[in-house]
């Protein structure tokens, strides 16, 4: 018997989150809609996990790692897979003599990736330092000093973590060449081999609002100052369809009030992480003022997702 460990409480409010949202009574809501679908998404993903991935790939020996870079898919995929691993772990000891809160899930950190890309926003590196210990992840990071393709990134990290056999990804089939992806699938043969993990695939843009602001988690600050997705520093500005002036100042609404003001904690709050200063200065026009923008949340049209990134340099 081992003392249970912090990834096991992580676990468990994780577990926690994604059944108060499962459990949203909404038959009394107004806009219930998104909320009804992401509940539907949550199941699909649970699925998934529970009923396929974990059954061929055990999630405690490091044969499955967790690509990560803070972003609000992969936070939402990161709750939703510590919420299944607490589910898997719990079904695992049902027959124990002992009492769960004597167990502990048996590794202390989750298997982590990411790729320390040059010129990341400082406000989303800064929040991604905060959630190894709010996660308890054991975090890789790859150099951040060798400017090289992502697929090579992996390759170093495979060299060093053998074990890997399959990564988690929080790719949606509305991102670039999305659409045709699967959930469990081998990398293209471009890439080093290992299997793709992808159980966000079929989640929309509201559906990751809306089950992370009801999370109450904290989310990365950049988005409530317009952003919507996030690239490197020089390739990406705040979402234009959110720019916000005078005359139109009604022109947006917030589909998620419900989830705010009845979040996990109870608290009505919003919960964005500090954003540096450095970042700031990218919302300053060539006029010198600071340009407004509604919060990236008030935007929920996919195909919108990345007004705010320019195209990838051939
Ligand atoms: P985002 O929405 O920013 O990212 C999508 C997801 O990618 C994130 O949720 C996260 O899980 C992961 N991710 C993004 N950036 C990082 C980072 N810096 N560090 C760690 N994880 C990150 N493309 C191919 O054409 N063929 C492949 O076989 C292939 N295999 C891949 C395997 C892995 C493990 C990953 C992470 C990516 C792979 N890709 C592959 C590229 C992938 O399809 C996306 O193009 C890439 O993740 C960049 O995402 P984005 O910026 O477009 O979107
Ligand atoms: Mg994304």
């Amino acid at each position: 018997m081992m003392n249970p460990t912090h990834l096991t409480a992580v676990a468990e409010r994780c577990f926690n989150i994604t059944q108060s949202y499962l459990s949203i009574d909404t038959g009394s809501l107004m806009n219930s809609k998104i909320i009804e679908e992401t509940q539907a998404a949550i199941n699909i993903t649970r699925e998934l996990l529970i009923g396929n991935i974990f059954q061929r790939w055990d999630p405690f020996t490091g044969q499955i790692s967790f690509s990560y870079n803070g972003g609000k898919d992969c936070q939402v995929l990161l709750i939703i897979y510590l919420s299944c691993l607490w589910e898997f772990f719990m079904a695992g000891i049902k027959d124990s003599q002992y009492h769960p809160k004597y167990h502990g899930l048996p590794i202390e950190r989750l298997p982590t990736v990411y790729i320390d890309q040059k010129d990341t926003f400082r406000t989303l590196q800064d929040f991604l330092e905060g959630n190894i210990n709010h996660y308890s992840l054991s975090l890789y990071e790859s150099r951040k000093d060798c400017d090289i393709p992502m697929a090579d990134a992996f390759s170093i990290f495979l060299d060093s973590h053998p074990e890997t056999k399959a990564i988690v990804i929080g790719v949606r089939h509305t991102d670039p060449f999305g659409e045709a992806l699967q959930a469990i699938q081998p990398t293209d043969s471009s890439w080093p081999q290992f299997i793709r993990l992808q159980p966000l695939l079929h989640w929309t843009l509201a559906n990751i609002w809306s089950f992370l602001l009801y999370s109450g988690e904290e989310m990365c600050g950049l988005y409530s100052l317009g952003f919507t997705s996030l690239g490197s520093v020089s390739a990406t500005v705040a979402n234009p369809y959110l720019e916000w002036n005078d005359e139109d100042s009604q022109r947006l609404q917030n589909k998620f009030k419900w989830e705010i003001a009845n979040n996990y904690h109870k608290d009505g709050k919003l919960h964005i992480s500090h954003i540096n200063e450095e970042d700031l200065s990218i919302l300053t026009s060539h006029d010198g003022t600071l340009t407004k923008f509604y919060p990236g949340w008030y935007l929920i049209n996919d195909s919108y997702e990345r007004a705010g990134r320019f195209p990838k340099k051939a």
